[in-house]
């Protein structure tokens, strides 16, 4: 991508990792930090005070800023270090008022969240040329209320990413961190509701602890710790900062959901996992859903996704 001089929507850069597959794309984050407190975020390694959830200062005079300097077609994420729907937006309406400065111009949006508060701003996302990814990792309720304490709970989800289908937005599923022993018990059954719910499209990955969301986790489910413990530092191989399970383990679990996903009609994408030739979708993040065309000039492109 063409070196910008952008203040807040800024290149995305997933620590440089190379086995990134995503496409080119600018990343926005109306928030710092995040009160979903998802155990196994991994934002929280780079980002201090994480679990305070502040809003950014002088936001929408710099995204307009920024504006005047992106291209059209840009493909602009939201949000990839935190979530743009945190309970404080129902009353901050940070994120809303950015889709706003995105109406009338001719940006791809692409929305990562599991924030129910999206919902209000389905008037905007039917002008944008937008998609929508929504992140369940269990249907267990129980086992959810312990790993993403302050989200959503799975079935409220479920019924974000009905409304949204049903107002014509396409939607994708980030089933994203897959945790063995914690949430891979309930894949086949989550990915049948997603789909009933209107999911096209599903991206997943492993779980890949750093340090803090590793002690995040094991303290907080000790009956798995031991053998997650073996899994990922005697038998896993460590990338970077992360710690990954063993190549034939993530390959073999990628390859389960994969089918599952051929079997519902699913196309399919991981995410940093290094396995491309999985892939069954034109993009691994879902931006290849985001609606083809110029919406300022055609009201009615979003009807028809065009994705091949
Ligand atoms: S919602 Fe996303 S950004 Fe927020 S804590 Fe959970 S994983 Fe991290």
């Amino acid at each position: 991508m063409e070196r910008l001089r952008t203040r807040i929507i800024r290149p995305f850069d997933p620590w440089r990792s190379p086995l990134c597959t995503c496409p080119p794309k600018l990343s926005l984050d109306p928030y710092t930090g995040c009160e979903h407190g998802c155990l196994y975020c991994y934002a929280s390694s780079y980002i201090k005070d994480f679990y305070n959830c502040r809003p950014k200062r002088s936001l929408i005079e710099m995204v307009r800023r920024d504006l005047r300097r992106i291209p059209e077609d840009t493909l602009i994420s939201m949000s990839n270090s935190s979530d743009p729907y945190p309970p404080m937006e129902r009353r901050l309406r940070l994120t809303r008022r950015c889709l706003e400065e995105f109406a009338g111009r001719n940006l791809r949006i692409l929305i990562v969240t599991k924030g129910d508060t999206i919902l209000r701003d389905i008037d905007l996302l039917q002008e944008l040329r937008a998609a929508v990814t929504v992140t369940i990792t269990t249907l267990d309720d129980h086992i959810a209320g312990r790993l993403e304490p302050k989200a959503p709970r799975p079935m409220r989800r479920l019924e974000i990413i009905e409304e949204l289908t049903a107002h014509g937005i396409p939607v994708g599923l980030r089933l994203d961190p897959i945790i063995l022993g914690i949430t891979d018990d309930s894949i086949e059954e989550l990915l049948t509701e997603a789909e009933r719910a209107g999911v096209v499209h599903v991206v997943s990955s492993t779980f890949k602890p750093r340090w803090d969301s590793w002690l995040r986790v094991s303290e907080a489910f000790p009956e798995e710790s031991e053998r997650l413990r073996h899994l990922y530092f005697d038998r896993g191989e460590r990338r970077g900062r992360s710690w990954y399970l063993p190549r034939e383990m993530r390959l073999k679990l990628m390859r389960e959901v994969r089918d599952l996903c051929d079997r519902l009609g699913l196309t399919f994408a991981t995410c940093r996992e290094g396995f491309p030739k999985l892939h069954t979708a034109p993009s691994c993040d879902g931006s290849h859903l985001i609606p083809a065309g110029d919406l300022t000039l055609n009201s009615q492109a979003w009807s028809q996704p065009r994705f091949y």
